[in-house]
């Protein structure tokens, strides 16, 4: 069974088609980067699967993970809620609830499996507080559990995202652009961080980066997008620099 089943993808905004039947598959255990310019559709396509985006309606899409239905010709499929529970999202902009402790933010993740009136309380066990802290221990930041997590730097939030989808038992982490905003110290620490997850627990990861050196430095596959369509889909050694300029144009030495 696949981690990632997206057939006949179809999305458009204000009738500009911004995914354009796209299909792609990925299997448990890989570790994808999702490439492309600005305005290449990997947002839009991430966010179909977690079920934040739905397809255009009455378009034959169908998007599965972990085996189960997320969304089918532009609905929500049943299985939605509990799909979303196993998946774990990591964003650009952290999010995370600055006024929160470190630990409570990690916390945060098991809230979709603790009943209602504990979460409604905050209420959390003391094995939940240990496996939160464990989580912290597998990022490299245990010793900050107590800190506010507006006190941790970029990077660190970045990790402590990553936690919080430990805590939540992901299966699958979805990261968009989560290095967009950092230093190249703090991006290697969470591209190594992912990859470690990655290896270690056998997470699927699927990361958009629009700097590509990273994706060749830590993703083993990569699935690059242009206006929408499947420009390459394969090993990342693939990616020559003649497919690259033309991904990119004048754009590909930016950055790092
Ligand atoms: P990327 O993440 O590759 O930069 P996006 O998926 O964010 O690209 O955007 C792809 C295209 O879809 C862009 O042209 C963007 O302006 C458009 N788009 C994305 N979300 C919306 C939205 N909610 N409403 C209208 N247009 C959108
Ligand atoms: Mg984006």
């Amino acid at each position: 069974m696949p981690a990632i089943k997206i057939t006949a993808l179809r999305k458009s905004f204000n009738r500009v088609a911004v995914l354009k039947d796209v299909s792609i598959e990925v299997q448990k255990g890989e570790m994808v980067a999702l490439i492309g310019s600005s305005g290449s559709g990997k947002s839009t396509l991430m966010r179909h699967l977690s079920g934040l985006t739905f397809a255009n309606r009455n378009s034959p899409s169908t998007v599965e993970v972990l085996g189960r239905k997320v969304q089918q010709n532009g609905r929500p499929a049943k299985e939605l809620r509990a799909t979303r529970a196993r998946i774990g999202n990591v964003f650009q902009q952290f999010n995370l609830v600055n006024r929160l402790s470190v630990q409570t933010n990690v916390l945060i993740g098991a809230l979709s499996r603790i009943p209602t009136y504990r979460s409604l309380l905050g209420w959390f066990t003391d094995e939940e507080k240990l496996k939160a802290l464990e989580a912290l221990e597998s990022v490299g930041l245990r010793q900050h559990a107590l800190k506010r997590a507006s006190d941790l730097s970029g990077g660190q939030q970045q990790r402590v995202a990553i936690a919080r989808a430990l805590m939540q038992e992901a299966e699958i982490i979805l990261a968009d652009e989560p290095i967009a905003s950092l230093d190249p110290e703090s991006s290697r620490q969470v591209m190594e961080t992912l990859q470690r997850i990655n290896r270690e627990m056998g997470i699927t990861v699927v990361v958009t980066l629009h700097q590509v050196e990273y994706a060749q430095k830590y993703c083993s596959r990569a699935i690059a997008l242009k206006e929408g369509e499947i420009y390459f889909d394969g090993s990342i050694d693939g990616l020559e620099t003649s497919l690259l300029t033309d991904l990119y144009g004048t754009r590909i030495s930016e950055g790092t």
